[in-house]
């Protein structure tokens, strides 16, 4: 059955150094506690070699927060899915919102990351969702089957299965606004309903499907209730321990 994940987002935040305190920090409140759910930290690049060796034998995961759409080459400045598995990070966010608005990152270059990130053995958390005008004409049902038909259902079923999905409302992040408990609910289920359209029942079930959108301590435990909502990708709430620790306790 699909995994429980709570997986942080450090977007550009934070210098090495305040970001292996944090590692540290989670590590130690970590220690000792049963945790019921997946923990990742999605670090900037820089910190992934140092982060994967800081959490020693802990179980957190380390993910990057994009990777680069071509192998290899004279790509300037772009970091290949092989350089960022050979840091020891397991898993890579891709299609966040934020890429895509302001890094022009669309369906079809998603579909080559994706590709690309599985043939290095990393696990995509891909995302999905969409703006307010959308949500305002209902239209969002559309907007995130597009996302997920352009840029993942030309994958075998073996390879949509190492698959984790982030639903992301764009009008939800970092602006205080959560879907409500019901809103998330309803479409995540649809989500699932879409890839069991495509690929069966059995892999849709087996599918984890994260929501994320000012996900924090007090609402993540209404959210993560819901049937169909098996964790959260945080944001701001993911660069304090102390506010991201509830959120992985709320399993
Ligand atoms: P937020 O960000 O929790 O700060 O809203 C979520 C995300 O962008 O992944």
């Amino acid at each position: 059955m699909r995994k429980n994940i709570v997986a942080g987002n450090w977007k550009m935040n934070k210098t090495l150094q305040e970001g292996l305190a944090i590692v540290d920090a989670l590590k130690t409140a970590l220690a000792g506690k049963t945790i019921n759910c997946d923990v990742i930290l999605g670090t900037p690049f820089i910190h992934l070699a140092c982060a994967t060796d800081a959490i020693g034998d802990s179980k957190i995961g380390i993910a990057a927060q994009n990777c680069a759409d071509k192998a290899s080459g004279a790509y300037t400045g772009e970091i290949s899915a092989a350089m960022v598995a050979s840091t020891g990070a397991k898993y890579v966010i891709l299609g966040h919102s934020e890429r895509r608005a302001y890094y022009g990152e669309t369906d079809a270059t998603l579909k080559e990351k994706v590709v690309l990130a599985l043939a290095n053995g990393l696990t995509p958390i891909f995302c999905i969702g969409e703006v307010l005008e959308e949500r305002e004409a209902n239209k969002q049902e559309a907007v995130v089957k597009a996302q997920i038909e352009n840029a993942l259902f030309d994958l075998s079923a073996a390879d949509f299965s190492k698959l984790v999905l982030a639903y992301e409302p764009v009008w939800a992040i970092g602006t205080g606004k959560t879907a409500t408990s019901a809103q998330a609910q309803e479409i995540h289920a649809f989500i699932r309903k879409t890839l069991a359209d495509k690929y069966g029942k059995e892999v849709a079930d087996n599918t984890s499907i994260l929501y994320g959108g000012s996900c924090n301590a007090s609402n993540a435990k209404e959210l993560f209730s819901n049937p169909d909502v098996d964790g959260g990708l945080i944001g701001g709430a993911s660069l304090e321990v102390d506010k991201f620790m509830p959120i992985i306790e709320a399993f």
